[in-house]
């Protein structure tokens, strides 16, 4: 049984349809990323995943059970955690209250959070000297490890990354995706959407295809990554 299983899935945002009966599966463990040009709904997808719209039609399976009937709040109390595209930090807040915010759900002893701001300030060293600092002020390299931070104190099974690359000078992008691995390799499972298609085809085990609405392919990364469809389409090759 894979961890999370989306099925069939329609959205619609008032007469627009934005999902046509998408299906995709990420085995526990695995980096899984979508693909696919502009609007063609990968985030749309992770938002019916962690409960912030509702599907028409399909439903959403975690460990076996049904959310997309669930409120956010539940999902992320059951191990999912979602970085929205944009990051969705609190910029007037400091580092440690962004950090404070993501463990809210886990209702931690002081301890407790102290002991997993240690273990995820690990992965960011940069976050660890710049606790006290306004988390507007921070750079956008620093913005989207804060993001990826705070969304690991609610000790997340599956973790949702919406564009974490966006905007990023290549040198940062090589960090993020490298801490992304490092996540992985942890034990926590990713579903990864991405424009930066070589990037994450690379650290991805599987990837989906999406075009208007619809997956029109699947396959392992690496095969992926080789088919001339998806290299022409998507890579500039060819
Ligand atoms: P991008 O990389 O540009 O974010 P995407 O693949 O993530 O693209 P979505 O953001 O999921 O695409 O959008 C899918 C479709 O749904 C698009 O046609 C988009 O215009 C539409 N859409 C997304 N959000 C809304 C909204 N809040 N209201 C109306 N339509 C929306």
């Amino acid at each position: 049984m894979a961890l999370l299983e989306i099925h069939n899935l329609d959205v619609h945002y008032g007469a627009i349809q934005a999902l046509r009966g998408v299906s995709v599966s990420v085995e526990q463990g695995k980096i899984v990323t979508m693909l696919g040009a502009n609007g063609a709904g990968k985030s749309t997808t992770l938002r019916a995943v962690s409960g912030l719209i509702r599907p028409t039609r399909g439903e959403v399976r975690f460990d076996g059970k049904p959310i997309h009937n669930l409120p956010p709040h539940r999902i992320v109390e059951m191990g999912i955690s979602h970085v929205p595209e944009g990051r969705g930090i609190f910029p007037g807040f400091t580092v440690e209250e962004n950090l404070q915010a993501g463990a809210y759900v886990r209702k931690m002893s002081h301890g407790e959070f102290e002991r997993e701001r240690g273990r995820v300030t690990k992965l960011f060293p940069v976050l660890k000297e710049r606790l006290a600092q306004p988390a507007g002020t921070l750079s956008g390299g620093e913005q989207q490890m804060l993001a990826i931070a705070r969304a690991l104190l609610s000790k997340p099974r599956l973790l949702l990354l919406d564009e974490p690359s966006l905007g990023l000078a290549p040198l940062i992008v090589q960090v993020i995706f490298r801490i992304i691995r490092e996540i992985n390799q942890t034990g926590t499972t990713i579903l990864l959407v991405e424009q930066n298609i070589h990037m994450a085809l690379n650290a991805a085990h599987e990837g989906y295809v999406l075009e208007a609405g619809s997956v029109v392919m699947k396959d392992e990364a690496t095969k992926l990554a080789a088919n001339d469809d998806v290299r022409k389409a998507y890579l500039g090759v060819g």
